[in-house]
């Protein structure tokens, strides 16, 4: 984890009400100057001063689309900010407000055993594997897939990228000449590439922390997708067992899941689907209509008090399932950012370099790219059939 230090005294003596009277009134100062992205799931707090909020993919974008803002500060984790900086000219700088705000998941797959895996792989099998990452890794592993012909992903479009990595092959028999190595998330990769039609036996789960990555050559060899065996520690407390205790509770209620959840959850939900696609289908649900929702906590609870006089939203699971590492940026981190860019001082820098730039650059607009050929057919299939629902 990155080092942040304390801020200073006078930033934890200020009110709720004081710090956004002044985060108002330095929003104001920098004016064109700065703009502020904010994640779905970040606290009310914060998102309260966003100037643009969604999941990984829609802020990728938004981030791209940045040519006059001098400042991006990025209300989200550090591989999000990452991504900003890499995706944005070099004009703009992003800032990441609290430099402790990382993902658990991103940990998962560091460089180095990235680059052993590969290694190992390769030794057992002659096919063509095409490297996918999930956006929520290292700029380090997004440079590794740009620079070994991969794409990175998102869940709003983790199978047309899947579709695009296994160009030629078919679950009823293809030409076995490719495989997809599948970073960092196993239950994404298991849950889109199972939608897609793959059985669960054409997956195999490549362990870091085993020899050989827990796997034979044999086993490397008859898969077609290897799954990096990483998870969000949000997500993964989402469980069956809850899907069938709110059945049991009220059969009124629908099951909506993050595809971060496990291929059990999402099994047995009624959708599954980005955290866009989640808001989407809520807000297009017919009042009177109840849903149990499997993702985080602050997204959940900011959907129930938008629809409490129509709808029912609540959490799918009776713990809170919080991002304990998003919920690091709150308002006095985000206000001492701003004072110090007001002040002509940059904080927290997020800056990647630019060999890593450039490799990184290749996989994200390649996930770009491939967003614009397909959204909205399989956005289409997500409301009609749970198993086309991991986009
Ligand atoms: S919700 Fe999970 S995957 Fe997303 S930032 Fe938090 S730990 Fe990482």
């Amino acid at each position: 984890m990155l080092y942040q230090a304390p801020l200073p005294p006078a930033y934890t003596r200020m009110t709720g009400g004081e710090m956004r009277d002044r985060i108002a009134a330095r929003k104001a100062q920098l004016g064109k100057r700065l703009v502020i992205l904010g994640h779905h799931y970040q606290q009310d707090d914060v998102i309260e001063f966003a100037d643009f909020t969604g999941d990984s993919f829609k802020l990728s974008q938004l981030a791209a689309q940045q040519k006059e803002a001098e400042f991006v500060v990025f209300c989200g984790v550090h591989f999000m900010a990452e991504s900003a900086d890499i995706l944005t000219t070099d004009r703009v700088k992003v800032v990441l407000p609290d430099m402790t705000a990382g993902c658990s998941m991103a940990d998962m797959a560091a460089i180095e055993q990235v680059e052993d895996a590969w290694d190992r792989i390769g030794r057992a099998t002659d096919a063509t594997v095409v490297p996918v990452t999930y956006v929520n890794s290292s700029a380090a592993v997004k440079g590794f897939v740009g620079g070994h012909g991969g794409s990175c992903c998102t869940s709003s479009n983790a199978r047309q990228v899947l579709e695009w990595a296994l160009a030629g092959e078919s679950p009823t028999g293809g030409t076995g000449g490719r495989k997809v190595l599948f970073l960092p998330d196993q239950h994404l990769g298991r849950n889109t590439a199972y939608g897609m039609g793959w059985p669960l036996d054409a997956m195999a789960v490549y362990d870091p922390r085993e020899p050989d990555g827990g796997l034979s050559d044999a086993e490397i060899r008859r898969a077609t997708v290897l799954l990096w065996r990483g998870h969000c520690s949000v997500h993964q407390l989402f469980t069956a067992r809850q899907v069938d205790e709110i059945r049991s509770l009220d059969p009124s209620f629908k099951v909506i899941v993050h595809p971060e959840c496990d291929w059990s959850v999402v099994q047995k939900a009624d959708l599954a689907g980005s955290t866009e696609f989640i808001i989407k289908t809520i807000e297009a649900s017919t009042p009177g209509s109840k849903w149990a929702v499997g993702t985080e906590v602050h997204l959940v609870h900011r959907l129930a008090k938008r629809f409490e006089d129509v709808k029912t939203v609540r959490l799918l699971a009776g713990i809170q399932c919080l991002c304990t590492t998003m919920y690091r940026i709150d308002l006095k981190h985000l206000l001492w950012s701003l004072d110090e860019l007001a002040d002509g001082r940059v904080p927290n820098l997020i800056s990647v370099d630019p060999e890593t730039k450039a490799l990184a650059r290749i996989a994200l607009d390649r996930m770009l790219a491939l967003v614009g050929d397909g959204a909205s057919k399989s956005m289409a299939a997500s409301t009609v059939d749970k198993a086309h629902c991991v986009d």
